[in-house]
């Protein structure tokens, strides 16, 4: 379900909001509202579809309901928040929410408790944009490549499910928390492999590399995956 709803055609300027809400006739009103304030719109209505819309667009805003069917707003938000900066306006249907949202540090940017105007929301979202980086507002924010569920203990990248082992999800969830980072060997081996192992299996060079393996599967030209001679691996910070 969801729908893409473009802009002025071939204006590269417009900013391409991503609104994630189950409920048609809501997403209907802030799409019509969005629209008229000329923002081009994209609808999901669960936060899988979600994280595969980040990923191969570049979304300048989030517009997201905290009661999604497949999972609760606030894990889909901190998700995103590991790989992005795009800012993210809740919409929360209960006050027990809105005191979530401004109580924890879950990096939402705004909230709208409904019922809301879809025009008060329109105009917030202009402001939120007006405070976010130029270079993000500007041209959108840099796609989503991973994304980790850590319930499932799952990565996707670049939208698609990562088939990994318990060790290789430990390892690239490590350097995944700290894109730039540079983890050596020793603190990798200590993360991912807290129980005493065979010892065949506590390489962390092997596991990179089988790692890398899968992510070319996907992307053949780009190794996320830095290797830094004598120190240890980084995730690169840009992708
Ligand atoms: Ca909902």
């Amino acid at each position: 379900m969801g729908y893409t709803a473009a802009g002025k055609p071939g204006d590269e300027t417009v900013q391409r909001i991503l609104v994630v809400e189950d409920e048609p006739s809501i997403a209907d009103n802030i799409t019509y509202a969005l629209q008229t304030e000329g923002f081009a719109v994209d609808w999901c209505a669960t936060a899988e579809e979600a994280l595969r819309i980040l990923a191969s667009s570049a979304i300048s805003l989030v517009v997201l309901d905290v009661g999604l069917p497949d999972r609760n707003g606030f894990d889909l938000c901190r998700d995103i928040r590991r790989t992005s900066e795009v800012p993210i306006i809740f919409l929360t249907a209960r006050s027990a929410e809105v005191d979530r949202v401004v109580g924890l540090e879950i990096g939402a940017d705004d909230y709208m408790p409904k019922p809301f105007s879809p025009r008060e929301l329109a105009a917030r979202v202009r402001a939120v944009l007006r405070r976010a980086p130029k270079g993000e507002a500007g041209k959108g924010s840099p796609p989503l490549r991973f994304a980790v569920d850590a319930q499932r203990m799952r990565i996707s990248y670049c939208g698609e499910t990562l088939d990994l082992s318990r060790y290789e999800y430990r390892l690239l969830e490590l350097l995944l928390r700290r894109p730039g980072w540079v983890f050596s060997r020793e603190q990798i081996m200590e993360h991912v492999w807290e129980e005493p192992e065979s010892s065949m299996d506590r390489t962390v060079d092997t596991h990179v590399k089988t790692i890398r393996a899968k992510l070319r599967r996907i992307t053949p030209d780009i190794d996320p995956i830095q290797t830094h001679r004598g120190l240890g691996y980084s995730l690169k910070e840009t992708p």
